[in-house]
């Protein structure tokens, strides 16, 4: 057992996430055995001393069982109906299991909202946090029945991963039908071999999980891994593991080499700077030139014109945008002190010459170091 392992048992706030197709049956019924297994598995979790958060989906499928579909419609309102039947009925039976184990529970539906407003990513984050305190398992999902599409986050992998950087959980377990990443999407390879720890999400890590998922899931293998760089890059240890095993959670916990382990960064990111790396919306990018991204990722400076090689998007001062290399790899996020098109203007000139163009500039670098958070 590694020493990275043997750490997760020291994890005080735990985030679990279930995907659709660990919870419900191929035809879209929700699985109770598995549902109650994952309930007695979390309150044993809580029982010794962790702290729990659960992220779940399922709430399209409860809704299609109750209104009798077979398949998932693909229209967004209907499908927004639906979850707005089942979700109630998802918490119905979580708060039943749940209390057979003494356990208390509180439903919290999050939008992107949550994450981009600074006010509110506070507020949840300071309701998360007492709920926690009080004892109870907070039990979180989208706000799928309202959130129109630009609100939404989309998937619950990145919905956990921005949880457990929310509440600066310790620990993320995302149980999937599948106990890993693999090599290459092992439905479609049988030689696929399971990858037991992942250090840094590399073009190749990328490439392997391109693969689409199962029919009744959403995300796939991508929106993991996704979700494994906001983890990582915060702090968060993130385990995927199969949802199915027998005392999975617990056997995760213990440190036993089962799954795959995403490495945390060592050192955590302030709390300013994940905001600025994952809780704001990106209104843009900046492309900048090999010097200056060197500049940046090696020697931790300000972005200056000087480094701008091009802008994109339209945005305001102060808005985040994402800061990419000349291959096309983003290497940090940062607030902006100029808007778009004034950098557009500025682009390539050293600080004397923005001086003369902009007298008001009082030289003011495009992002200053202590609004960016280097990425990769
Ligand atoms: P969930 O509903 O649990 O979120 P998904 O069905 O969306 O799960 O995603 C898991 C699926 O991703 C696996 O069953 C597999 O078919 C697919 N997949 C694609 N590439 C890979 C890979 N490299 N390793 C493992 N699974 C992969």
């Amino acid at each position: 057992m590694s020493g990275e392992r043997e750490r997760l048992a020291k994890a005080s706030r735990i985030v679990v996430k279930v995907g659709t197709s660990t919870i419900t049956y191929k035809n879209g019924q929700l699985n109770l055995n598995r549902l109650e297994k994952l309930v007695r598995e979390l309150s044993d979790l809580k029982n010794s001393g962790h702290q729990v958060i659960l992220v779940t989906s399922g709430a399209v499928g409860a809704g299609m069982a109750r209104l009798g579909y077979s398949e998932r419609p693909k229209d967004v309102a209907e499908k927004q109906a639906l979850a707005a039947v089942g979700q109630g009925i998802l918490l119905r039976i979580y708060e039943r299991l749940f209390d057979e184990y003494g356990q208390t529970v509180a439903q919290v539906l999050l939008t992107k909202e949550n994450s981009v407003h600074h006010n509110l990513y506070a507020n949840s984050r300071r309701t998360l946090g007492r709920l926690l305190e009080l004892g109870v398992v907070p039990i979180i999902n989208e706000n799928d029945a309202v959130s129109a599409d630009e609100l939404k986050i989309g998937d619950n992998d990145n919905l956990s991963a921005m949880v457990a950087t929310l509440v600066e959980a310790d620990l993320l377990i995302i149980l999937s039908d599948i106990d890993g990443l693999y090599t290459a999407n092992p439905s479609s390879d049988p030689t696929a071999t399971l990858i037991h720890r992942v250090e840094e999400i590399t073009p190749d890590i990328e490439r392997i999980a391109g693969g689409a998922g199962s029919s009744l899931g959403t995300g796939g293998m991508m929106t993991k891994i996704d979700a494994a760089k906001i983890a990582m890059s915060a702090g968060v240890a993130m385990v995927i593991a199969k949802g199915e095993v027998d005392g999975v959670l617990h056997s995760v916990v213990e440190g036993e080499e089962i799954g795959t382990l995403f490495a945390p960064k060592e050192a955590r990111l302030k709390l300013r700077k994940r905001w600025i790396a994952f809780g704001r919306r990106l209104d843009g990018a900046i492309t900048v030139d090999d010097g200056c991204a060197e500049a940046l990722r090696v020697h931790g400076k300000s972005l200056l014109a000087a480094g701008v090689k091009s802008v994109e998007g339209s945005f305001k001062t102060g808005a985040t945008v994402r800061i990419i290399d000349l291959l096309g790899r983003e290497i940090a996020r940062g607030i902006v002190r100029y808007d778009s098109e004034t950098i557009g203007a500025i682009a390539g000139l050293s600080s004397s010459e923005i001086a003369e163009r902009i007298p008001d500039s009082d030289g003011q670098p495009v992002v200053h170091r202590d609004d960016m958070v280097i990425i990769a």
